[in-house]
């Protein structure tokens, strides 16, 4: 009795250490396979640069022929960056029997991830790391949580013999967060694996909490803001500096950028804008859901969005931003600078051309001595209309995991692929299934995080999506 006593004692202690970590009560099949998955692609440096892009598809692909795809739907597709990196986009078609006779879904999420360096974090990045209810590591929410999602749903859906009424096309692509020639690749040279009705993007939405964990809303993403970065540069003939000029490269780019900082763009409202301000205004307290309130009502009210402007989460829902975030000038410490050059990111509000833009910053440059560049080809992209569908799917999807909780469309400051799909003619909706706090927000940051029971519930929350959209 004592023996055995001490034998359970002994084999209890370490279930109960195990216990302590929050995954551990997620036990179903589908729920080891996702965490299973997550790990792993986790494991794979994604970042540009790497190369372990193509690997990871590889391995993805091997899950999906395991569980049961036909070799002919399971689609790896290298490309090669200019820069001689292979990359590549996976696309998986979960063959339906097209009683609906409609045209597949596309469910989309991107491989890659921003790159992270082990001594910047207080854990290795590229191991997935449970602690204290939360998954830590690089990609852990942007985007390698849509990829396990979306990966798991499909082959648990397979596992239990459910057959769609149309089909349903997963695509991963491999370059989302550099130059998203996977994603133009999908839609112009691959059109014929990947043309949709619509696109769920599992990289863009998403619920929030309050800081009490409590449930506030669900953001669906319509619509995109243009990114589009410039360069302003000033050239000058230099000198020695024991002999200063008058004019100087520094002060001069000093001077224009302090123009740009002063400036602002016009305060514009759209459908997408104007619903996420009126339900935003609900449940934001003080002077920011107040303003919010005002301007859901009169988008001329500017003074309103001047108060949103001290809060850098809604500055970029009220107009087109643009600052600085690089500088380079000079070229010796004793020598007058023969040029300055700053690069002016700029986010900008749908319906407005990038030239515009340009214009308004050469304007600002006010000196022949400045120039201003556009870098790249950036392209804008219309936001996609409302869709009853996959507004009641995403609806019911919360129903099972945060009853209750309102979905509201938005706009996003940020550019994902959605806005390749949506230039494409595939309406886009932005919904990774997740909910956070706004303090655990860190894509592309320091320690990224998801908490155990989002991840879990997100499963659940794809499982119904999935079902729901295949059934019409
Ligand atoms: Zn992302």
């Amino acid at each position: 009795m004592k023996v055995a006593s001490f034998i359970v004692t002994c084999l209890l202690i370490p279930a109960l250490l195990h216990a302590q970590d929050a995954s551990s009560q997620y036990t179903a099949n589908h729920q080891r396979q996702a965490l299973d998955i997550y790990r792993t692609v986790i494991g794979f440096r994604t970042a540009e640069g790497h190369g372990q892009v193509p690997k990871m598809a590889s391995y993805l692909e091997d899950l999906f022929r395991a569980g049961g795809f036909a070799a002919g739907d399971v689609h790896v597709l290298p490309l090669k960056l200019e820069s001689g990196e292979e990359t590549a986009s996976l696309v998986v078609r979960y063959r339906g029997s097209n009683a609906s006779g409609k045209k597949p879904v596309l469910f989309l999420a991107h491989m890659d991830v921003v790159d992270a360096k082990r001594e910047d974090w207080t854990r290795d990045p590229f191991t997935l790391v449970e602690e204290k209810g939360y998954f830590f590591g690089r990609g852990t929410l942007d985007d390698k949580s849509g990829v396990t999602l979306l990966t798991t749903t499909f082959l648990r859906l397979k596992a239990e013999g459910f057959v769609p009424a149309r089909d349903l096309i997963i695509a991963f692509t491999g370059d989302e967060e550099t130059g998203q020639l996977t994603t133009e690749a999908l839609v112009t040279t691959h059109r014929a694996l990947t043309d949709a009705e619509f696109a769920l993007n599992a990289d863009a939405g998403g619920g929030v909490l309050d800081e009490s964990g409590k449930p506030t809303s669900y953001l669906m993403q319509m619509s995109e803001k243009t990114y589009a970065t410039f360069e302003v540069r000033v050239t000058n003939p230099g000198g020695h500096s024991s002999l200063p000029r008058a004019d100087n490269a520094i002060y001069q780019l000093a001077d224009v950028l302090k123009r740009i900082e002063g400036h602002r763009f016009p305060v514009q409202i759209n459908d997408a804008t104007r619903l996420y301000f009126q339900n935003a205004a609900q449940i934001t307290e003080g002077e920011a859901g107040q303003a919010m309130a005002r301007l859901a009502k009169n988008a001329k009210d500017t003074a309103a969005a001047d108060i949103l402007w001290r809060y850098p989460e809604y500055v970029g829902v009220t107009r087109t931003t643009c600052i600085a975030t690089m500088l380079r000038g000079g070229h010796a410490e004793n020598a007058l600078p023969q040029s300055a050059t700053a690069t002016v990111n700029c986010r900008v509000f749908p319906g407005v051309e990038v030239s515009e833009v340009l214009t308004t910053l050469q304007g600002l440059a006010q000196n022949p001595a400045v120039r201003v560049t556009m870098l790249g080809n950036p392209q804008a992209s219309a936001p996609s209309p409302l869709n009853e569908d996959v507004m009641r799917a995403v609806s019911r999807g919360l129903a099972k995991i945060r009853p209750g909780t309102p979905v509201i469309p938005y706009m996003a400051p940020y550019a994902t692929d959605g806005s390749i799909l949506r230039r494409a003619g595939i309406p886009t909706y932005g919904t990774i299934g997740l909910f956070f706090k706004a303090s655990d927000d860190f894509s592309h940051g320091l320690n990224e995080r998801v908490s155990v029971r989002s991840f879990f519930d997100a499963l659940e929350y794809w499982h119904v999506v999935m079902t729901d959209l295949a059934g019409r």
